[in-house]
């Protein structure tokens, strides 16, 4: 059977031929973060949407399911097949060329295989700047992005990757290519179709192509790292600077003691900020474009700088930090910033060190105002469902978005006596009465599709399910991934 595929499949006119190396496969059926693992007939690396449109074709003919996959960065397992399929991986690895960049209207079209830094350093040989940002931006693709809307550091300001975006180039499930490329700002010609496709990871088409917004680069930028008592003292720190420079905050970003002490058993020569591991800390960036901002003013510092200073100042006066300090150049704000991005990576560190026991990871969002509410919450419900459990949290705190996530100290298979989904629809319920997202910026994937089931209002979930069996009713497209 599976040759009858292999043989069909090398029949497609492809310029890259098709991989059938079951050693080959591994990557791309594992899963970032190494808890999925599937299966694949072969995987697949078009070149442009007419090859991804004769996949899609000959997919539909033959009942194949087609995973697509970008940079595989993923934390949901969105992007692995899964088992007794009969799944191909299309990979946009080869979809990976740069197409226009138009420097008067600021926008850029690329393919959705480009690499979200290699976006990043193109851009900057125009002066212009591409403000999506994510740990990950080294192996990750705007395709991905796109189509697990991601967030990253700098929504405060910018936005989700879906505002980034002003228009896409889809190839349907029936393989018919829908070109909605466009660089404009206002276009209210019918139903705004290419919103369907951002954050519906690859379970509708394949996004082959996107338009995106560029920004001018900040004339300045600077980093600062502060300590407060509490979470709701560091949501005071925000609106303090939102309402003294409403323009300027990049990121703002919370690291409270327990990332720190996971991030300094895991990153070689990490440097703490403060003598001791601070309690709850801040790392902020804030940045102009104005050249008044930027240049060296009589105290031979800058306007944004005193102004930081100051604001800064002011909080330690008022009680709301009790410590901090700017970055006084690149490397030094680098340093800290790398460690930030490395949350992903030295967690998944830590896990490994610790064997069986699972870490139960939670991507929340929450109204500002809930968020000390919710975590003293979810701390009394760990506490009496599993005591020696670990929380570490950090995360995108102007966005209201914590990586909530729990380690299991307690009673093995799994470190929480064979109880961890339940203890994670515990702390999905906690945030849904806190008015919250179970699911704020890395997706459903196959990771979260029970609780998208459950807490998903349901007429809403049943018109995701027709809206799929409308644009493929064979349901080749990423099938097991999301809806049931
Ligand atoms: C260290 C690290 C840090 C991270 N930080 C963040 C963060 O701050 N914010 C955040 O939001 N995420 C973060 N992520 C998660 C991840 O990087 C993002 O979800 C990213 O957008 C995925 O891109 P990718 O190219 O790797 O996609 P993949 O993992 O390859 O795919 C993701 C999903 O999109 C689908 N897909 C991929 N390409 C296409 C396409 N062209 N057309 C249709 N469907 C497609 C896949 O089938 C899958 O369902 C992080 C991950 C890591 C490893």
């Amino acid at each position: 059977m599976i040759n009858k595929f292999k043989k069909e499949l090398l029949k497609l006119s492809l310029i890259n031929k098709p991989i059938f190396d079951k050693i080959e496969h591994e990557k791309y059926i594992t899963d970032w973060r190494g808890q999925y693992h599937g299966e694949t007939l072969g995987v697949l690396k078009p070149c442009n949407s007419i090859e991804v449109s004769n996949i899609l074709k000959f997919a539909n003919k033959f009942n194949l399911a087609v995973v697509p996959q970008g940079g595989n960065t993923g934390l949901c397992g969105g992007a692995t097949p899964i088992k007794g399929q009969n799944a191909i991986i299309l990979s946009t690895e080869k979809l990976n060329k740069i197409r226009t960049i138009d420097k008067n209207s600021k926008s850029i079209t690329v393919e959705a295989g480009v690499i979200l830094s290699d976006i990043h350093n193109y851009v900057e040989k125009f002066d212009l700047f591409f403000p999506l940002n994510l740990g990950a931006k080294g192996s990750c693709m705007i395709g991905g992005n796109l189509s697990t809307n991601a967030g990253g550091i700098n929504v405060l300001k910018y936005g989700t990757t879906r505002e980034l975006c002003t228009g896409l180039e889809v190839v349907l499930p029936d393989g018919q290519i829908l070109n909605l490329l466009s660089n404009l700002k206002k276009d209210n010609t019918g139903y705004d179709l290419k919103n369907l496709f951002i954050g519906a990871e690859g379970t509708l088409g394949i996004i082959t192509a996107a338009s995106l917004k560029l920004f001018p680069i900040p004339k300045i930028k600077l980093t600062a790292f502060a300590e407060a008592k509490s979470i709701t003292n560091a949501i005071e720190l925000l609106h303090i600077f939102q309402n003294e420079v409403p323009f300027g905050i990049e990121a703002f970003e919370l690291m409270p003691k327990t990332f720190w002490e996971v991030a300094s058993n895991n990153i070689e020569n990490i440097t703490i900020p403060f003598e001791s591991i601070p309690q709850m800390g801040v790392l902020m960036e804030i940045s102009s474009t104005s050249e008044e901002d930027a240049k060296i003013n009589s105290n031979g510092s800058t306007n944004l700088y005193d102004k930081l200073e100051n604001l800064l100042a002011y909080s330690f006066d008022k009680k709301i930090i009790t410590n901090a300090i700017i970055c006084k150049n690149t490397s030094e704000s680098h340093q800290l910033w790398d460690i930030r991005e490395r949350a992903a990576e030295s967690e998944k560190k830590e896990l490994k060190k610790r064997g069986a026991i699972k870490c139960l990871k939670h991507d929340i969002s929450l109204p500002l105002h809930n968020i000390e509410k919710f975590h003293n919450e979810a701390q009394d419900m760990l506490l009496r469902e599993v005591p020696s459990s670990r929380t570490i949290y950090f995360g995108h705190l102007g966005d209201g978005n914590l990586h909530y996530n729990v380690f299991g100290d307690g009673i093995l298979p799994d470190g929480f006596n064979n109880r961890s989904s339940e203890i994670t629809e515990k702390i999905y319920e906690i945030v849904i009465k806190n008015n919250g997202s179970f699911s704020a910026e890395h997706g459903i994937g196959q990771l979260r599709k029970k609780s998208l089931k459950l807490h998903k209002n349901s007429v809403a979930y049943n018109l995701m399910k027709n809206i799929k069996k409308q644009l493929d009713p064979n349901n080749i497209m990423n099938p097991g991934k999301i809806l049931n």
